[in-house]
């Protein structure tokens, strides 16, 4: 089987240099990788209507001769047309094609086709345009239907999938091991390929379905596991002493419980592992995540190390390296930032004391990463929001020292099954506590007609002192967009507000200028802050109680909650107020999901159940591999595929040497790499 990998698409009858290009651009070079080329979605050619009981706008299958010769004629601007009329015994329907210049050749008088498509209901009768048809001696069955490319067409893929089944040896090497497949009652493999691609029943295909989506997720689940416990060498780093306690009093608070065990399991990794830590923590907004992370660069750098503190955006890094700098001024410990909106004298100056251990605690954003910066001892690295970081810079960052300790903290709930692949590679830990004296968010769903209402109520919490956000769903941040944006804020500054200083805030900004923004913002010169999705992480105003959401149905429910946790950081109380004038009963339901909740993790799920996995990473990177059949959504399969997982490493001992290697080159083609494996 594994040949197949090797064979070139181009040995397929039918498959020439023009359309082996077309193929690699799906995707698809090898014949092994055609098989792996699953159908979209499939077409019930299976059990076919009679013409009688075709409905207007249907799309339906039919079982009909073809009745008159195919009459094509030119029509304007010289493309084709061609008519024929086919019936059965209930009745008869035209067909229609346009610029075809074979269906004569391909459509018989006489004979007897399955004809698969739209069909209208017309002032001259039923008509059908351009339908898929087969011969009727193939049979109905389930067709399947390829994600195409232009100049590829479906029929071509079928058929190339088609050949490619044919050349399967007779022996093939099932990448999953008996027993495995028993256990799950899975099917085979070859039933799994053929019924995926050609089923003959809807049975059969959904047994290969489970089968391959299983087999999917087992691979990544394995391979998550795999970069885990291999990936990362012994380290040379121990903390010779902790510090926390010393921390704890530099704290204007005193920690919660979740966020002493959280610190001192990072201290515990630091300490006495041989392997460096590698550890998640996950914390709802608002649990005091920044404080864990504080604790731990306090104990690398007493400890003699460089810490480095990475933030996905500069207004983040700026507020951390402001809240850290205001934290430490009284311990002497050398702090400072290193974000792309340094000029290049800065930066060097930066990486300068970076390199010659000047600098102990830094804090920035990607730019981090660069390869130009070197430490003279990094100790520890740190991500926030580490979703907006893919699998490949984590990597990057922990190339930069002498394997040092890691800490990724995200604030976005996953569910458990996600988690378990998306951070297999990681150990968790998790606040699930807040600060105490913290009072819930209320979230009110409002209709712009009781705009004006919120705006006062939004005005009367000014003049008490409070601060308030409206965000504006920008989608690209284009011109248009700010313009829009910016004639919001003009609006809200001349007539609504006139007495209160309004600020803006976008993406397109420069960072000086976002600084300066944020900063007017959290001192209190400005009371009300205009603002796109920048705002949605991390930022921490706790003087801000109300947050209103414009067009709130165009955020997904994560994106929400991390909006909303802007507020509510306080000890007064806070409100989300949620606008849309969308009055489709899903967005109705999806936006009382907000009202209703306010627990990260439930909102999680049901962002999952709604709009799957995207959503947790916006348009970012995950650093997963894609995924050809199985979903991240789907929960059931990513729990029987961790239970999966489970056998095969308790069971590893049982298996031979050839079903070993079959589990690894399936695992090698997923993450199309060498260095992931899982079993020697
Ligand atoms: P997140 O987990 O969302 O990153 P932050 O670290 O920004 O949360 O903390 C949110 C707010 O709670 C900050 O204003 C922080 O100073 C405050 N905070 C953190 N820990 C405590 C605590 N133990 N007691 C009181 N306030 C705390
Ligand atoms: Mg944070």
């Amino acid at each position: 089987m594994a040949s197949l990998y090797t064979i070139p698409i181009e040995e397929l009858k039918g498959i020439g240099k023009n359309r082996s290009t077309l193929f690699a651009r799906l995707g698809v070079h090898s014949v092994g990788q055609l098989l792996e080329y699953y159908p979209r979605t499939y077409e019930d050619w299976s059990s076919p209507i009679s013409v009688s009981q075709i409905k207007d706008g249907e799309t339906v299958c039919i079982r009909a001769s073809v009745g008159t010769p195919v009459n094509t004629s030119r029509i304007k601007g010289g493309r084709l047309l061609s008519k024929l009329m086919v019936f059965d015994e209930s009745g008869s329907v035209q067909l229609i094609y346009f610029n075809n210049k074979y269906i004569n050749n391909m459509l018989e008088y006489g004979k007897t086709y399955y004809f698969y498509g739209k069909a209208s209901r017309t002032l001259t009768g039923l008509q059908m345009i351009a339908p898929a048809f087969s011969k009727s001696a193939d049979g109905g069955g389930i067709h399947p239907v390829y994600r195409q490319t232009e100049g590829l067409p479906n029929r071509i893929i079928a058929s190339a999938v088609k050949q490619a089944l044919g050349m399967l040896p007779q022996q093939i090497n099932d990448p999953l091991p008996q027993a495995l497949l028993s256990a799950f009652s899975l099917c085979d493999y070859r039933f799994a390929l053929e019924n995926i691609h050609f089923p003959h029943t809807a049975d059969n295909l959904s047994k290969a379905k489970k089968r391959l989506i299983c087999q999917e997720l087992l691979i990544l689940n394995l391979g998550m596991r795999s970069l885990k416990n291999q990936k990362r060498g012994e380290t040379a780093l121990k903390l010779n002493k902790t510090y926390t306690q010393e921390f704890e009093e530099l704290l204007p608070y005193a920690l919660t419980n979740a966020q002493k065990k959280a610190i001192l399991e990072c201290t515990q990794d630091m300490q006495n592992n041989i392997y460096p830590m590698n550890r998640l923590l996950q914390g709802d907004v608002g649990s005091g995540k920044t404080a864990v992370a504080a604790a731990v660069c306090y104990n690398a750098v007493q400890n003699g190390w460089q810490a480095a503190f990475m933030a996905p955006t500069e207004i983040l890094a700026e507020q951390h390296y402001k809240s850290l700098s205001h934290l430490f001024s009284c311990t002497g410990i050398r702090m400072d930032i290193l974000t792309g909106s340094l000029t290049p004298a800065q930066k060097k100056k930066a990486r300068e004391k970076l390199k010659n251990g000047e600098t102990q605690l830094v804090i920035g954003t990607h730019a981090l990463l660069t390869d130009k910066t070197e430490f003279q001892k990094l100790g520890v690295a740190i991500t926030d929001e580490q979703h907006r970081f893919g699998v490949s810079q984590r990597a990057g960052l922990l190339s930069k020292g002498d394997n040092p300790h890691l800490l990724v903290m995200s604030a976005t709930p996953i569910p458990r099954t996600l988690g378990l692949i998306i951070y297999g590679d990681l150990d968790i830990s998790i606040l699930n506590e807040l600060p105490p004296g913290r009072q819930k968010t209320d979230t009110l769903l409002i209709n712009s007609a009781l705009r004006p209402r919120a705006y006062r109520f939004i005005q009367e919490h000014i003049q008490k002192g409070q601060q308030a956000y409206i965000i504006c769903p920008l989608v690209n941040e284009n011109e248009q967009e700010l313009a829009a944006a910016e004639e919001y804020a003009a609006e809200l500054m001349l007539r609504t507000f006139p007495d209160i200083p309004v600020g803006i805030l976008h993406g397109k900004m420069k960072a000086a200028e976002k600084e300066q923004m944020m900063r007017a913002f959290s001192s209190r010169e400005l009371s009300l802050l205009v603002a796109t999705t920048v705002i949605e992480v991390g930022v921490d105003v706790p003087n801000a109680t109300i947050i209103m959401i414009e067009n709130a149905e165009r955020f997904g429910l994560s994106q929400l909650h991390q909006l909303r946790g802007r507020v509510g950081r306080g000890t007064e109380k806070s409100y989300c107020i949620l606008v849309s004038d969308n009055t489709n009963p899903d967005t109705q339901h999806r936006l009382q999901t907000m009202c209703k909740t306010d627990n990260g993790f439930e909102i999680a799920d049901e962002d999952l159940r709604q709009r799957g996995p995207g959503d947790f990473f916006g348009e970012r990177q995950h650093g997963l591999p894609s995924l050809s059949i199985a979903d991240f959504a789907d929960t059931k399969s990513l729990e029987t595929s961790s239970q999966m997982a489970e056998f095969i490493l308790q069971n590893r001992s049982k298996f031979s040497e050839k079903e070993l290697k079959s589990i690894n080159s399936a695992l090698k083609r997923l993450f199309r790499e060498d260095g992931v494996k899982i079993l020697n």
